[in-house]
């Protein structure tokens, strides 16, 4: 089975447009939805659930008023200053709150409860391009990587007993908790950038990450032609390291006109920017083959 992620050192770089028109042209693939904190391929792919689970997470420390005698301690012992009190109820902040259970440990009174974390949910639908597992966290809530690692494990099982060959996910920005856990089992990773300063330092750092984790990568440069300094820059980079750019694409408004219809951008007729898009999936499905070919015989 291959595992494709699409990411992007930075938000805002086209990822999910880009996602969205891979799901339209792959075949017999599960689609996975990993950027948890902030997902949107729902937008543009309108999945219909099929099943839902509620996602709970490490535990949070609640005072039981009836039960408490005001005696501060807890307050006194939180290092997260996570407790308060008005001078006579003492309240826990959920979202300082770390859960480290020191105040459950030590209250007097056994009056801290210390329950499941309720951090929010996952489903699994089916949308026109195929199934698709994907995720809500609640604001403020932590443990992403742990609930990208459930999608991934939920995906997998549903491509095994499905006989499908393909997990086609939308990542996480950034190189945080997310996106580490995205990379575990992957056969490529399709960075994302765009001809900024900030682009291309979002590159460099997700770039070494997948090299850290020894993930194949290979680059699209989106909306080339704004800044041409800048995308000579990145095409220099990744010369330099050996990462092949597969595309190159034009700001197009056909990318906003998708958006606006709900449709993923290969959906509309075609033309010259789908063409290039269709040509780098090509590139990608060539590419994550010889990955998976090089990952069973332990090559890279
Ligand atoms: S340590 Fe227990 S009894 Fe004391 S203020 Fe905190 S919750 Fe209340
Ligand atoms: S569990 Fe830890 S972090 Fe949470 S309120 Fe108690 S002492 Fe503070």
């Amino acid at each position: 089975m291959r595992e494709i992620v699409v990411i992007s050192g930075k938000g805002g770089t086209g990822k999910t447009s880009l996602t969205a028109a891979f799901a339209h042209l792959s075949e017999n693939k599960v689609l996975c939805d990993l950027d948890v904190d902030a997902p949107d391929l729902h937008i543009l792919l309108a999945p219909e659930p099929l099943h839902r689970e509620e996602f709970y997470s490490g535990n949070q420390a609640i005072i039981d008023p009836a039960r408490c005698i005001g005696c501060g301690t807890c307050q006194e012992l939180c290092a997260f200053e996570a407790i308060s009190s008005d001078g006579e109820v003492y309240a826990i902040d959920p979202l300082r709150c770390e859960g480290c259970k020191v105040c459950v440990t030590l209250c007097p009174e056994q009056a801290i409860d210390f329950p499941p974390r309720h951090c929010g949910s996952w489903s699994v639908s089916t949308t026109r391009f195929g199934p698709m597992v994907h995720a809500q966290l609640f604001p403020g809530q932590e443990n992403s990587g742990r609930l990208v690692m459930l999608l991934k494990q939920e995906a997998r099982r549903r491509a095994e007993e499905q006989g499908l060959d393909l997990i086609l996910c939308d990542g996480a920005p950034g190189i945080g908790c997310p996106v580490i856990s995205s990379l575990s089992g992957t056969t490529l990773a399709v960075l994302v950038t765009e001809p900024t300063p900030s682009g291309r330092h979002d590159l460099e750092r997700v770039a070494e990450l997948c090299n850290h984790f020894r993930v194949q990568v290979v680059v699209i440069l989106n909306k080339f032609e704004l800044n041409s300094d800048e995308a000579a820059r990145i095409e220099a980079y990744c010369s330099s390291k050996g990462y092949p750019l597969i595309a190159k694409l034009p700001h197009d408004n056909i990318v906003t006109r998708a958006m606006v219809q709900r449709r993923a951008v290969t959906e509309l007729p075609d033309c010259t920017f789908t063409e290039e898009i269709k040509r780098a999936w090509e590139r990608i499905e060539e590419r994550s083959r010889i990955g998976k070919q090089e990952n069973s015989t332990g090559s890279k």
